[in-house]
């Protein structure tokens, strides 16, 4: 018979029970009486009054082997809520997988009235524009004029053009020049090719912006539309700086001018005399539109561009000149076919105008210059 040594001089209380002496008692033995009182075995039956301790502390040992689960299991369930939190926060913040249902920005104009998105920073998932137009195995012309002495910001503009412009797929550049041999040698990456076109130097630096629309629907209906299906045409004393991609092409998509952006129609600067082409009425006009930056299928910008060659001839057999020459002319087009697209002055910025907080991103920016110096 084992001798159980559980002295009863200890006060009896549940909470006492893990120190009662208990250490003189191997737990060997006390699991053996415990084990033989649960069994029945009357030879290990030493008292009610010791049962009851044998089955508290085993009670109090059950217990502490449950309290340590739930401390496993109350470590691990805070450890996954973090995980939980701290993904959703993430996911939150990645627009990659953000809930459809939730606005994109609110801190600018995302739609227009004729329910074309705006394109800002933020708006949009790349990867799904990217996946879809890549599908269509389409080509992208990027149209620049570099008459005169323009041909000096050729090099830095080709050269960020390739880095940012279009990344990943098939690229024609169209140069339009009167100094091919001031175009720099800059090695192309694939898929990406250059091309130059003979253009007249006009002696009026007004005349090379005017036939910049005579000049587009020519090669267009010559050249353009059998080898690319997306055409884009900017200034050319412009560098990129940021990601210029697919989100930019649809039917037609067209610059909110930097100046203008938020402003009331009627301080835009469109032509206001009657007798132009490209008059806009006081009480008329969405956006002032830059003509630094548009883009649109082939034929859009074919029919943009001869409807505003039309318009600049008209003008200038009536002895006129619209004030913005022929961006005026472009902004009068605009407002009666309505671009499917607007882009937001991520796409034409200038440092000059500071960075505001609703700017995320300045993708296309003007390399500063002296207007007189160059133009004449
Ligand atoms: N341009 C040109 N040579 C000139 C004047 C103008 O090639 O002598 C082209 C060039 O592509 C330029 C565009 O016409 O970017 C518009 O002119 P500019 O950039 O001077 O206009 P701004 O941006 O100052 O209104
Ligand atoms: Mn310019």
């Amino acid at each position: 018979m084992i001798e159980y040594q559980l002295s009863t001089r200890a006060p009896f209380s549940t909470s006492s029970l893990p120190s009662l002496e208990y250490e003189k008692v191997s737990s060997q033995s006390c699991d053996t009486k415990l084990h033989a009182a649960l069994e029945g075995d009357s030879e290990h039956f030493v008292g009610t009054r010791s049962m009851t301790i044998l089955r508290k502390m085993e009670q109090v040992k059950i217990l502490r082997v449950k309290c340590k689960k739930y401390a496993v299991l109350t470590v691990t369930s805070v450890l996954l809520l973090l995980v939980v939190v701290y993904t959703s926060f993430h996911i939150s913040n990645n627009i990659n997988i953000q809930s459809p249902y939730v606005p994109r920005r609110t801190d600018v104009n995302v739609l227009t009235t004729w329910l074309a998105p705006v394109i800002w920073e933020g708006t949009y998932d790349y990867e799904i524009l990217n996946e879809q137009f890549k599908k269509g195995n389409h080509s992208i012309g990027l149209i620049i004029f570099a008459i005169k002495k323009y041909t000096r910001f050729l090099k830095d503009f080709l050269a960020t053009a390739e880095l940012y412009f279009m990344q990943g797929h098939r690229v024609h550049y169209y140069i339009f020049t009167d100094r091919p041999q001031d175009i720099p040698n800059i090695a192309l990456k694939e898929n990406r090719f250059l091309h130059v076109i003979r253009s007249k130097p006009y002696k009026r630096w007004q005349d090379i912006l005017f036939q910049r629309m005579k000049n587009i629907e020519t090669q267009t209906a010559k050249q353009f539309y059998k080898e690319v299906d997306y055409l884009v045409s900017t200034d050319i004393d412009m560098k990129f700086n940021d990601h210029v991609g697919v989100e930019v092409l649809g039917n037609l998509a067209a610059t909110i001018h930097l100046g203008f952006y938020g402003k009331h129609r009627t301080i835009f600067s469109y032509e206001r005399r009657q007798i132009s082409e490209a008059y806009i009425p006081w009480n008329e006009g969405d956006f002032y539109y830059s003509s630094a930056f548009y883009a649109g299928t082939v034929k859009e910008i074919y029919l943009l561009a001869k409807v505003c060659a039309e318009g600049i001839e008209k003008d200038k057999k009536k002895g006129i000149e619209a004030i913005w020459h022929e961006e005026s002319h472009f902004n009068k087009y605009l407002l009666y076919h309505k671009p499917t697209k607007v882009l937001s002055p991520e796409y034409t910025w200038d440092n000059n105008f500071g960075t505001p907080s609703y700017l995320k991103k300045k993708r296309f920016i003007a390399v500063p210059k002296n207007h007189n110096e160059i133009r004449n």
